[in-house]
């Protein structure tokens, strides 16, 4: 994928594009992969980064969701577990199955979530990951060591799926490019286009860049931004009543020593009612999350001190050495896009919402990342319906995601780029590019360049925070690798010693965000 291609794409058509999306997370990026995979034309703007929004922010499960079942949503569940499944199918370098121990330390709650994850390995059918099993305590510490030991009377083990969200979004963005696809970051759309009856039939955008105005004409816009929902619907019609609310998540990540296992921890009840999960990833123990409600949308979300608490004394309780604020690497904060609807945030259902505007707008909201494929073959159904547009099948159920291989395993710490590690270990055979950025983390000079040319990265802090998962791996190693970063970037992009100075600072400032002090 090259920027300048898109913009030039996008400058020069004439014609109207079938359909045009606005907002580049999981949602976009599944609309635009699913339409281009139909053979329509579509061009997706993102204001930012891809993934920048809460698509890179999410405990990284590929599940069908425990919690949902206890809520009792059934069809939710079955219908997620069905996505995980066809996630694992097509993107196997990137979504993987994952053991999960739920501690019991009371007599009742072997038989409780026993029964209960029965329930959800039966709701998978051929979909399953594993069978879910009783484990008595000695087997629940081989597989958890480091949990507290005192008074615990065993667990039980069952098996979801774990992914990196942020790499998806982009090999997504890829998938949708290779289907024929343009697609724009640091292009938010400004407006909305009307004609003569108020039907929406284009969006004005911005190239950040340049600040370059640009119109692109539509048969039909799709308004797939997330929290942002109704700010996008809002330039269509002003008085349009709000469908989103917003509630806050945050993780802290530590040291993998904290976990010591493969396998998650799953904490069914916390003292706010809520699941904690702890889990491993990319060599470090990820502890999440929280759910506190938020007026403001923000692509930036602060961690509150009280969330920060919540989690360390949450897992101090079930850890036999507790982790203390010294302990977090990185701090990082999302906020869910929820459908409204009435009671507490962790109780609104996690369905997604088409909603069509009386100006034709379709908006795409709420679901979770699990279900990206099916809301997005959701939309592009309405999509052709409302815009008269071609009919064809979906064919995402089978669509390979780009990077497809089944021979990860051999490529080390490579391997969450899939069949494209192969180019960049041909660029790591220059010696200066087969260099180790940070001593904490795997990161190889190689992996910068090709974020640079093949995946539209533009600043350090979509090299660190999205292209490679350092700042939210460790914050004060990002930081250090910051300069090196805006030089390998300077050198690809073309930028001079100003721009390296101002972009360090830059994300210096903002990876002080994720440190914990
Ligand atoms: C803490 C937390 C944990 C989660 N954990 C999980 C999990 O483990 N598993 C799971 O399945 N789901 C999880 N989710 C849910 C999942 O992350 C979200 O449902 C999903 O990422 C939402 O994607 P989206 O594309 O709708 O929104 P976003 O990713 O926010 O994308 C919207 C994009 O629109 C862009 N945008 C806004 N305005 C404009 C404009 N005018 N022009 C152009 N672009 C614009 C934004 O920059 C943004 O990038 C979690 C969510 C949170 C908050």
């Amino acid at each position: 994928m090259q920027r300048e291609t898109m913009v030039r794409t996008v400058r020069e058509r004439q014609e109207p594009w079938d359909i045009v999306v606005i907002g580049g997370g999981a949602t976009g990026a599944g609309v635009a992969v699913d339409a281009a995979a139909r053979g329509l034309s579509v061009a997706l703007l993102e204001a930012h980064d891809f993934g920048k929004g809460t698509s890179s922010r999410s405990t990284k499960l590929v599940h069908g969701g425990v919690r949902y079942l206890e809520q009792g949503n059934i069809s939710l569940v079955m219908s997620a577990l069905k996505e995980r499944g066809l996630m694992r199918q097509n993107a196997p370098h990137l979504v993987h199955d994952l053991a999960f121990v739920v501690p019991n330390y009371s007599w009742w709650e072997a038989p409780f979530y026993g029964i209960g994850l029965k329930m959800y390995d039966l709701l998978a059918g051929k979909y399953g990951f594993g069978a879910s099993k009783l484990l008595s305590k000695e087997e629940t510490l081989r597989r958890v060591p480091a949990l507290e030991p005192n008074e615990l009377r065993g667990g039980v083990v069952y098996y979801d799926g774990q992914f990196d969200d942020a790499r998806l979004l982009i090999h997504l963005m890829m998938t949708a490019a290779d289907h024929g696809a343009t697609v724009l970051n640091y292009c938010p759309a400004t407006g909305l286009t009307l004609d003569a009856d108020g039907y929406v039939n284009g969006v004005t955008a911005c190239d950040v860049e340049t600040g370059e105005a640009l119109l692109l004409k539509a048969r039909m816009v799709v308004n797939a931004t997330g929290i942002f929902t109704d700010s996008v619907r809002h330039m269509a019609d002003p008085k349009a009543e709000d469908i989103v609310v917003t509630s806050q998540g945050i993780h802290l990540v530590f040291d993998r020593s904290f976990l010591r296992s493969d396998t998650a921890l799953m904490v069914p009840r916390t003292s706010d009612g809520r699941i904690l999960f702890v889990i491993p990833w990319h060599g470090h123990a990820v502890a999440g999350t929280t759910d506190t409600p938020v007026d403001a949308p923000s692509l930036e979300p602060r961690p509150l001190e009280e969330e920060i608490d919540f989690i360390l004394e949450t897992a101090s309780r079930f850890f036999v050495r507790p982790p203390t604020r010294k302990d977090v690497l990185a701090v990082y904060a999302g906020l869910r896009p929820l459908v409204k609807g009435e009671g507490k945030t962790s109780a609104l259902s996690r369905d997604h919402l088409i909603h069509v505007d009386n100006s034709g707008l379709l908006t795409i909201t709420g679901g979770k990342w699990t279900t990206y494929r099916h809301m997005a073959e959701d939309a592009v159904d309405h999509a052709i319906t409302l815009g008269k547009l071609k009919d064809t099948p979906c064919p995402t159920k089978d669509l390979k995601i780009h990077g497809y291989t089944q021979d990860f395993a051999a490529l080390g710490s490579l391997d969450v780029y899939g069949s494209d590690a192969e180019a960049i270990r041909t660029l790591a055979k220059d010696p200066a590019l087969a260099v180790q950025l940070h001593p904490d983390l795997p990161y190889i000079a190689a992996e910068v360049v090709w974020a640079a040319r093949a995946e539209m990265a533009r600043t350090v802090e979509d090299a660190l925070a999205r292209h490679t998962r350092a700042l939210f791996l460790n914050a004060n190693a990002a930081m250090a690798m910051a300069e090196p970063v805006a030089r390998l970037l300077a050198a690809e992009l073309g930028r001079d010693e100003a721009w390296i100075a101002a972009q360090v600072e830059e994300f210096r400032a903002l990876a002080e965000q994720y440190r914990v002090v």
